[in-house]
């Protein structure tokens, strides 16, 4: 109990735990409920110095009542975190406004750790500020895992616009929620405005019954031929097309209690327009060469 803020309340604790209660509270509940706070919770004058630390302060921060009190909230900067960010917090404080934001502080054992804090001024009756309240939290691990989902987002949207074929990321209702750059290009060569609806479009008229089987199975089809009759001037094109199914739950705060899972469709669109002139030339070339020998032989 030695390092317990209780043993050593500041004089800060004091005056929480003589406030005097909203009815039906009972007494000390305030120092208690503050105490207790699963956030680092400190009171510090004017200057920064403290003067109240709670439990989960020492917990975050290492740092006992008895090494905290007295010491300047400087004593947890890492001092990598720039000076404006500094100037911001204090700048509000002047203006009696309350700061929230991300510093980078030090643990007493030595580690940095991101912390996420709001300070804000205690006025007195005339508006005064007599105190500050400093309530922070360590966001390492969350700011990590943002950082790791930012990070791979990145990957595969290079990875994707690296590819030489058409390719994108289909939703349930058909709507695009990621292309690549040979895409886009196709969207224009072909004049239609969102080429993914006609792709669709034939392909589930071409496989019938055996495409909404695939998909609920999350499975997938490959190399299924497309021919596309722009009209006009324009000579016809064929794109092999393959594509795979996946489920994925929705990140939307609504479905945080209940599993929703969405199916996608990741759709690849290889254009082998050349390769299906080259047939027909060596088609009609065969036609030709089997022509003259039949000829030959009568
Ligand atoms: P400082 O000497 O503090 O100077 C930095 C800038 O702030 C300068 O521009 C200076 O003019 C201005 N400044 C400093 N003190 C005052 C003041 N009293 N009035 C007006 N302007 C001032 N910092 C952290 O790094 N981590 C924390 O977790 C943290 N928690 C805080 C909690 C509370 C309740 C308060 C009030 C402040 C907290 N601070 C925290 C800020 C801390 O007090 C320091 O300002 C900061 O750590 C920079 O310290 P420094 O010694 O490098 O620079």
């Amino acid at each position: 109990m030695k390092n317990d803020s209780r043993t050593k309340p500041g004089p800060h604790l004091e005056l929480i735990k003589t406030m005097s209660p909203p009815d039906g509270l009972p007494p000390g509940l305030f120092a208690e409920a503050v105490r207790q706070a699963p956030v680092a919770i400190s009171i510090t004058d004017e200057k920064a110095n403290i003067s109240y630390v709670n439990k989960a302060f020492t917990e975050i921060t290492g740092y006992s009542p008895a090494e905290s009190l007295g010491q300047n909230e400087s004593m947890l900067s890492d001092k990598n975190t720039p000076r404006p960010v500094y100037h911001e917090m204090w700048g509000n404080l002047q203006q009696r406004v309350a700061w929230r934001g991300r510093l980078l502080n030090r643990h007493r054992n030595g580690h940095a750790y991101l912390a996420e804090l709001t300070v804000a001024p205690i006025l007195d009756a005339e508006g005064n500020t007599t105190h500050y309240l400093g309530m922070h939290r360590d966001i390492t691990e969350v700011y990590q895992l943002q950082q790791q989902a930012v990070d791979q987002k990145r990957l595969i949207e290079t990875m994707v616009n690296s590819m030489p074929m058409a390719t994108l990321l289909l939703d349930e209702n058909g709507d695009i929620v990621l292309d690549n750059l040979a895409y886009k290009k196709l969207d224009s060569d072909l004049g239609l405005r969102e080429p993914s609806r006609m792709f669709l479009d034939i392909l589930q008229e071409e496989m019938g019954a055996e495409w909404e089987r695939l998909k609920n199975e999350g499975l997938g089809f490959r190399n299924q031929e497309v021919r596309y009759e722009r009209g006009g001037r324009h000579e016809p094109r064929w794109f092999a097309c393959s594509g795979t199914w996946f489920k994925q739950g929705n990140d939307h705060v609504d479905a945080f209690f209940k599993e929703d899972v969405h199916t996608y469709l990741l759709l690849m669109l290889d254009d082998i327009t050349q390769q299906k002139k080259h047939e027909a030339e060596i088609r009609s070339l065969f036609g030709l060469v089997t022509g003259l020998i039949t000829r030959q032989q009568l």
